[in-house]
């Protein structure tokens, strides 16, 4: 298959799937006025991990995989081994989940969308349109609001796209913890710039560890935590 990359798969259920995030509890808003899901989970003091999934609400396999995270770890009430101290925010861009778009409900890429040096304006419309401004969006100040709060030490992403740990900033470490879970390639570099990126900003500037898990995009949903759970529990 080389180069190709399949489709993601859409939910059929995504108003429902959403919805059964509720038990977290609201941290804010979307553009198009829908929750966004999240909490400070319970447990660990040790190390504190930002978990987020759903950036692009196109890419559902992110979703799948914290979704199959919350079943088994808040609605089962497993406990965790780690120590680790994690917030969690499943559906990151809930207007991208139920649209089955990138974008969020004002056709923004919240990859896009961080206050980074590079951060770059473009024209509505574009695939990776960047706002009207730097951090105008819901969404991006929610997260802006948890980074500075909780002052997470490592930040694990999920998109879909071809499979790959992509480091942004000191996170080797994570991502061979990662890597030996799932043998994903481990890059620093997706091939293009991404100005705005979460990546780039906490990062790159910041120098606080984060990956870019690239889940392979065009996974049967439901099989999607089942290949991925090691390399999310090694870090979360
Ligand atoms: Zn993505």
């Amino acid at each position: 298959m080389a180069d190709e990359v399949k489709p993601s798969y859409e939910f059929a259920n995504a108003r429902e799937l959403l919805q059964s995030f509720s038990p977290l509890g609201s941290i804010g808003t979307s553009a198009g006025g829908n929750p966004i899901w999240g909490k400070r989970l319970d447990g660990g003091s040790g190390e504190r991990v930002l978990f987020i999934g759903g950036v692009h609400g196109n890419e559902t396999e992110g979703i799948a995989a914290t979704k199959g995270f919350f079943d088994e770890f808040i609605v089962n009430a497993t406990p965790r081994r780690g120590a680790r101290e994690v917030f969690f925010i499943p559906v990151l861009n809930p207007d991208g989940l139920l649209n089955f778009s990138r974008h969020n409900g004002n056709r923004v890429d919240l990859n896009r969308n961080m206050p980074t040096a590079d951060w770059k304006a473009n024209e509505p419309g574009e695939k990776y349109y960047s706002g009207p401004a730097a951090g105008s969006e819901p969404e991006t100040q929610v997260l802006l609001q948890v980074l500075n709060d909780f002052n997470p030490q490592f930040i694990v992403s999920l998109h879909s796209w071809k499979p790959m740990f992509n480091v942004n900033g000191p996170a080797h470490e994570y991502a061979r913890r990662m890597h030996a879970e799932l043998p994903y390639e481990i890059t620093e570099d997706i091939g293009y710039p991404t100005p705005g990126s979460l990546g780039t900003y906490w990062g790159w500037e910041k120098q606080i560890p984060t990956i870019t898990f690239e889940i392979e995009r065009g996974l049967p949903l439901d099989k999607v935590y089942g290949i991925v759970r090691g390399a999310l529990l090694a870090v979360c």
